[in-house]
């Protein structure tokens, strides 16, 4: 099965996509993951994106479209994969819908994870991840059992995104709202859009994802 997960930063993409791969053995592929490797390893791709990602604006299409495009030939996606934070635009919608045409393969559901704005800014501010495995925290919402301690491996370093700050988290909202937002009113049309609430807590939302999945 391959589905994508659409929703603003700080919505839950992540976290969620985490646990579906867990859970079901799909790969989750976050176009944010791979542009920031991009910029850490400095290749050509990372140079073009940093500046960009540190205003909280969109990198280009063509870039992140030869990335995904890339990506799901690799025989780990075989089995299905969850797109989180791609598309983020028509026109990455449309290249997907051909490239998956090309390649043999479809998109099976699209979750929108409806979320409030002003939330999201406290969401994102509070977000730390495990610098060794990248397990998701936040400084209230999901707190590590023992402090300053993964849950899941046990190192004691967290690292925090340069781009989560307030008014970063700003701007990365309004591309949301200017740019990805209407991809709602294509999967809508298209019959593949499944709505969740994403205000809910982490497990709430997990619970709804997984109706959404075992009724696909
Ligand atoms: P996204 O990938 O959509 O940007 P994340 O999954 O990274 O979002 O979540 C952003 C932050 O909010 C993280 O710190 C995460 O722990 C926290 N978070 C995720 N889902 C929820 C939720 N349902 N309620 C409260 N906090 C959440
Ligand atoms: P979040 O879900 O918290 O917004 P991501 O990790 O998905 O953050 O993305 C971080 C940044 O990477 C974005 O603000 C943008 O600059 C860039 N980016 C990620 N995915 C895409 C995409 N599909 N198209 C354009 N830019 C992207
Ligand atoms: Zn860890």
């Amino acid at each position: 099965m391959n589905l994508i997960l659409l929703g603003p930063p700080g919505a839950g993409k992540g976290t969620q996509a985490k646990r579906i791969e867990e859970a079901r053995g799909l790969v989750q592929l976050s176009t944010g993951d791979m542009l920031r490797a991009a910029v850490k390893a400095g290749t050509e791709v990372g140079m073009k994106a940093k500046a960009v990602m540190e205003a909280g604006e969109l990198v280009s299409d063509d870039i992140v479209i030869g990335i995904i495009s890339d990506r799901v030939d690799e025989p780990d996606c075989a089995d299905g994969f969850i797109l989180d934070g791609f598309p983020r635009t028509v026109a990455q919608a449309e290249a997907l819908d051909t490239l998956l045409t090309e390649k043999g393969k479809t998109m099976d559901v699209v979750i929108e994870m409806q979320v409030e704005d002003d939330p999201l800014v406290g969401r994102i501010t509070g977000r730390s991840t495990c610098a060794k495995c990248g397990e998701g925290y936040h400084d209230e919402f999901k707190k590590p059992k023992v402090e300053g301690v993964c849950d899941k491996c046990g190192h004691t370093e967290f690292s925090r995104r340069a781009d989560d700050n307030e008014e970063t988290v700003r701007s990365r909202l309004s591309a949301y709202h200017a740019q990805t937002a209407p991809l709602i009113g294509y999967y809508g049309e298209k019959g593949t859009l499944k709505s969740i609430d994403g205000m809910a807590a982490i497990d709430d939302v997990t619970a709804q994802i997984n109706a959404v999945l075992d009724a696909v």
